[in-house]
């Protein structure tokens, strides 16, 4: 018999780690997990760790990972558990894991996620923030240890199965001209307020924002997708995965969210990926790839769709997302820099201390605020990110 794959999942409490256990769930008898990795969830890592039995067990947090031991010690569970940053790049870089799940939330993921890539992992690539903020020196990071990365979240999934094997081989720098792909093209629900007119969005409440017509996720990354700064992140993450040039990039509006991205191809062929609305299809299709595997989805019933139908985006409706291409084109240190404030004003948004139109002002102003540099390392990164928060505070108190 086959030995079965041996996983590492960072963030295991969150919700793309849940999405991915229950794909481990459905085919016991080729994966296993070897360690699971959060931040300060005690509780939920205990049921993790009593129903999965990983070698491993890893919280972020010092004072929940002792909660932790407590309890399955109790419970007699033979898990490890350990704690702090350096024992999650451990075990992301443990010699006996086949695959990593790179799912911790935020500038969190960074390092973890990189110790995965220098130790030449197979890399199921969740974290958008590792490539909107360190894009370059990750891909960089990828080629030198000959890591490989498959891309988790749904767009860019769908985007990557709709490439040609020799692309897929090479994700962060595929030659697209060489391969005949003339365009990338990103889809996005465009949120709940695709029709909303214009000058009501300055009333627009947090509960009208969290409500995603299509998808459930966090409150975060729900206002990302109302105001498209989802989809600008989602820009930038593709552009560094697909080595795609601006004119390569196309974004188009599908309210519906059953085709997930597509490419296109110089003969005028388009590949796209189409689905129910469930992580765990992208999670599964990285898992078992180039092979497939039961996910636990139900089948897409086409008499149930009421069409499929194509917006443009309009920058004036969404600013967040003109801001995010124009990001990339100043750099890595706009990026970066954009990513940090906009993580502020959503907060700030959804503590109702600033209003819904305010929250591109602020990540646009903040963008203005920082001088160009050339990013070197992830400390530039860090830094650039640290000054940003601290700028979008102080324009908050001032507006
Ligand atoms: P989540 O908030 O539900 O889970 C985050 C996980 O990270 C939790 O397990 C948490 O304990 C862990 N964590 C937080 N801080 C940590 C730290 N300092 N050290 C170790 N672990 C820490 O988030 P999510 O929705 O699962 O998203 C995870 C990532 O995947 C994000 O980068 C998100 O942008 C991306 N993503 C999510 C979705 C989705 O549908 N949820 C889709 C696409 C991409
Ligand atoms: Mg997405």
């Amino acid at each position: 018999m086959q030995n079965k794959t041996n996983i590492v999942i960072l963030g295991s409490t969150g919700s793309i780690g849940a999405s991915t256990l229950s794909v481990i769930e459905h085919n016991p008898e080729r994966y296993q997990v070897l360690a699971l990795v959060g931040g300060r969830n005690a509780e939920r890592m205990a049921e993790q760790c009593l129903k999965f039995q990983p070698k491993f067990a890893a919280l972020e947090d010092e004072q929940a990972a002792k909660i932790l031991r407590e309890k399955l010690t109790a419970l007699q569970c033979n898990t490890r558990i350990l704690s702090g940053q350096q024992a999650i790049c451990e075990l992301a870089a443990h010699p006996q894991a086949d695959q990593v799940m790179a799912a911790i939330v935020g500038a969190a993921g960074l390092l973890p996620t990189l110790a995965a890539v220098q130790a030449g992992k197979r890399v199921l690539l969740a974290n958008k923030e590792t490539l909107v903020t360190c894009g370059q020196l990750f891909i960089d990071e990828v080629k030198k240890h000959h890591a490989q990365l498959l891309p988790v979240d749904s767009e860019h999934n769908a985007i990557f199965q709709s490439l040609p094997h020799a692309a897929q081989e090479q994700i962060g720098f595929c030659p697209l001209k060489e391969l005949g792909i003339s365009k990338i093209v990103l889809t996005g629900s465009g949120g709940p307020f695709r029709y909303t007119d214009l000058s009501e969005f300055e009333h627009i409440t947090p509960e009208q924002a969290v409500a995603h017509p299509n998808w459930s996720m966090g409150k975060k990354i729900s206002v990302d997708s109302a105001t498209m700064m989802n989809k600008g992140l989602e820009y930038i993450e593709a552009r560094w995965l697909f080595n795609a040039a601006e004119e390569e990039m196309e974004v188009i509006i599908h309210p519906q969210s059953i085709i997930h991205s597509m490419v296109r191809y110089l003969d005028g062929s388009v590949i796209a990926q189409m689905g129910n609305p469930d992580m765990r299809t992208p999670i599964a299709e990285t898992m078992a790839y180039p092979n497939r595997t039961f996910a636990g989805v139900e089948p897409l019933d086409f008499y149930q769709l009421n069409g499929l139908t194509f917006l443009k985006p309009d920058y004036q409706r969404y600013p967040c997302l003109k801001l995010a291409i124009d990001a990339f084109r100043a750099g890595q240190y706009a990026t970066t820099a954009m990513n940090a404030a906009n993580e502020i004003a959503v907060d700030a948004f959804l503590n109702r201390r600033i209003g819904f139109t305010q929250i591109a002002q602020v990540n646009q102003r903040v963008v203005e605020k920082i001088t160009p540099q050339k990013i070197m390392a992830i400390g530039d990164v860090l830094e650039i990110d640290r000054k940003a928060r601290e700028l979008a505070e102080r324009l908050i108190l001032s507006f």
